[in-house]
């Protein structure tokens, strides 16, 4: 038997071309209505809890299921999807990174994000990421130009490979104070906006979280600095998903609990850290269909929105 499910990742849902930062790459909230009225039509979109009911074997789900996430606790969340998933009577599953709501900070991810969305060629980025490395490089031990470029330089699935190369060097590649110092100049230059007030705008507070999962929606951790696990100690892990595991707790947040891997990251003890805690499902990033009956519950694959939206432009011919 085959038990097979779609996972959609989402990310930014917002109105995007006329905002401040029309470069941002993310989905018109007009696009995920279309994609929220295709999949009604050629998909039934399920819960967390149906899905974590079928893993047992013991209910099935229904064919052509479809689950739909969120990822990194944005305010678009609330503002967009929420009242649309309401309109069309789907449940969502929302995976809130609790750290950068708790201490109003904004992730590196999202910081480089909104550089490239204010319009900085990604080009001159990365010009300016070596000039700022060659100007410290009295104070940080960095690798010559060329090392990085090598090791770092190749496209990923939605990017070219200049813009995974400065995503690489300011995610993980450089030293850790170096990359906060070089993503902080270049967020004050291009952003301009102060990071407690930016993060306000950014992400959903805990208010909203309450009422989302008043509503039925559920709620999933997202680790809690958004750290790539995998490249932590047990001990750093243990850290980062108990950190989170307080948050589901405060904030009442039903179980079935979920967990969704911060950058698909994780490692044989992130799995049994999450399975310790009583975390019923996990997502990577890993593109694919899942298969209950063949998959890692802990480990489902995703396909992403842009994914579906291809799928819809062909069936639009
Ligand atoms: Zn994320």
């Amino acid at each position: 038997m085959h038990e097979e499910l779609t996972v959609i990742k989402y990310h930014y849902v917002r109105p995007i071309g006329d905002s401040r930062y029309p470069g941002l790459k993310g989905l018109e909230v007009s696009l995920f209505e279309k994609q929220l009225q295709y999949l009604r039509k050629h998909h039934a979109v399920v819960s967390v809890g149906d899905v974590v009911g079928a893993t047992g074997g013991k209910r099935r789900l229904p064919g052509k299921a479809a689950l739909l996430t969120f990822d990194d606790g944005y305010s678009d969340h609330f503002n967009f999807v929420f009242p649309l998933l309401r309109k069309y009577g789907m449940a969502g599953a929302f995976y809130v990174p609790f750290g950068p709501i708790a201490e109003n900070k904004v992730m590196g991810i999202n910081k480089i994000h909104f550089i490239r969305g204010a319009g900085v060629p990604m080009g001159s980025l990365l010009r300016e990421v070596f000039a700022a490395m060659r100007g410290l490089s009295a104070k940080y031990a960095f690798r010559p130009e060329t090392y990085y470029r090598e090791k770092y330089g190749s496209a990923g699935r939605f990017d070219d490979a200049q813009t995974m190369l400065v995503k690489r060097l300011l995610q993980f590649a450089l030293p850790a104070a170096a990359r906060r110092e070089i993503l902080d100049r270049l967020f004050a230059k291009y952003v301009g906006v102060a990071e407690s007030a930016f993060s306000r705008e950014l992400y959903l507070t805990f208010e909203q979280i309450a009422c989302m999962r008043d509503d039925g929606m559920h709620i999933g951790s997202h680790g809690y600095e958004h750290a790539w696990l995998n490249t932590l100690s047990r001990d750093r892990q243990r850290k980062q998903i108990d950190r989170s595991v307080g948050w589901l707790v405060r904030l009442k947040v039903p179980r079935p609990w979920s967990f969704c891997y911060p950058h698909g990251g994780f490692n044989a003890t992130t799995l049994s850290l999450v399975r310790e805690r009583g975390f019923k499902l996990g997502f990577g990033v890993q593109p694919g269909i899942a298969d209950l009956d063949r998959d890692d519950t802990m480990v489902l694959p995703r396909l992403d929105t842009n994914d579906l939206q291809s799928t819809i432009r062909r069936a639009a011919g």
